[in-house]
């Protein structure tokens, strides 16, 4: 009998990494295949940066607190940041649709609603997509496509030195915390249908959660200043994940200063709500959509005016792996949780 081995025994990491590791590129126009936040494709002039991400029901999205319109803002957000995050400019989206019955044309209208508007903000042409059914929810694929025309620009995962400094944009936890607050009222409105949700106080949070942004400034202004991060990654996952990331493809290892993290009040203010350390929510919740990125210490000068950026770290040698500095002078091991979907 043929050995059955449950998806859980790799985690989605593991899993990306056993399937697709005798997958090698042949093309000479495949510069960047599998493995960084999006594939870079060499044309006759220019080079097109491409990347797509799922949205599945029930695991990434739950309908119950997720207004369709919202949905669809999101499913559009996230892969443009995935563009962003290699330095480069989104252009071109496809969309592809599973829908079971139970979604009328006024839902998906909605959702189309939400999409249409991301397209406006972030200046993106909807350009095809696919349409199909599903036995049971929704599922939702969207591909984002950007070009450039000096590769020297773009910015992977790999390309982190020892010595370069850490920076993160915005501030972290926020879409976690959201989260949180958003399952917790869930919970209360499931055991009493009476209890109406108290979601105003944490307005904010909620709609890091549901509604987030991609970093379109951060990648303008590098251009401005004429600078190249020497690797970059959006936080999907969360800091530790996403800056294990980094950590593996360049070769390096990272410490970061627990004091330098930034955190917006209301959200550490939710942590300590839900009894939760506020820089484990930090570390590790994900969809906060910021930008983790390295500079050469030469460089430094360069941000000392860019709004909403800060240092929180160095890369240092792969044999000191990544750490946690904390204020008390103690240093952790960091370890990254990411996400396990299955
Ligand atoms: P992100 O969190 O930035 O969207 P992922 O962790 O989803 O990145 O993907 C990491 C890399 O693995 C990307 O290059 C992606 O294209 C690739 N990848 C993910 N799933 C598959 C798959 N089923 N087949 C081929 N490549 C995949
Ligand atoms: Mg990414």
């Amino acid at each position: 009998m043929s050995k059955v081995t449950d998806v859980n025994e790799y985690g989605e990491f593991g899993l990306i990494d056993h399937l697709t590791k005798s997958i090698k590129p042949k093309l000479s126009s495949t510069i960047m295949a599998i493995g960084d936040d999006a594939a870079v494709i060499k044309n006759a002039r220019d080079y097109s940066v491409i990347s797509t991400d799922m949205l599945v029901e029930g695991i990434h999205f739950d309908v119950r607190y997720s207004p369709l319109k919202h949905l669809g803002y999101k499913s559009i957000v996230v892969n443009l940041s995935d563009i962003f995050a290699m330095n480069v400019v989104p252009q071109h989206v496809t969309v592809s649709i599973a829908i079971s019955s139970k979604y009328s044309v006024e839902a998906l209208e909605e959702l189309y609603e939400g999409i249409e508007t991301a397209c406006k903000f972030y200046n993106v042409d909807l350009v095809g997509g696919d349409t199909t059914s599903n036995l049971k929810g929704m599922a939702l694929s969207v591909t984002a496509v950007g070009t450039t025309t000096d590769k020297e620009t773009i910015s992977y995962r790999s390309g982190a030195k020892v010595g370069d400094i850490l920076c993160i944009t915005g501030s972290l936890g926020a879409a976690y915390l959201g989260l949180q607050i958003l399952e917790r009222e869930k919970q209360l409105f499931l055991s009493d249908e009476t209890i109406a949700p108290e979601l105003s106080k944490h307005t904010y949070l909620i709609e890091r959660q549901l509604k987030p942004e991609a970093n379109k400034a951060a990648i303008e202004y590098f251009k401005k200043i004429s600078l190249v991060p020497t690797s970059m990654i959006d936080v999907s996952d969360g800091l530790s994940s996403d800056l294990m990331h980094i950590c593996k493809q360049s070769d390096v290892g990272a410490f970061i200063e627990e004091a330098k993290v930034p955190m917006i009040e209301e959200a550490k203010a939710a942590a300590l709500e839900f009894n939760m350390d506020p820089i484990t929510c930090a570390l590790n919740g994900g969809e906060d959509y910021e930008l983790l990125f390295t500079l050469d210490p030469m460089d430094i000068e360069k941000i000392k005016f860019m709004p909403d950026v800060h240092i929180i770290g160095e890369i240092v040698d792969k044999k000191d792996k990544l750490s946690l500095h904390t204020p008390g002078g103690n240093i952790h091991p960091l370890r990254a949780q990411g996400w396990n979907h299955f």
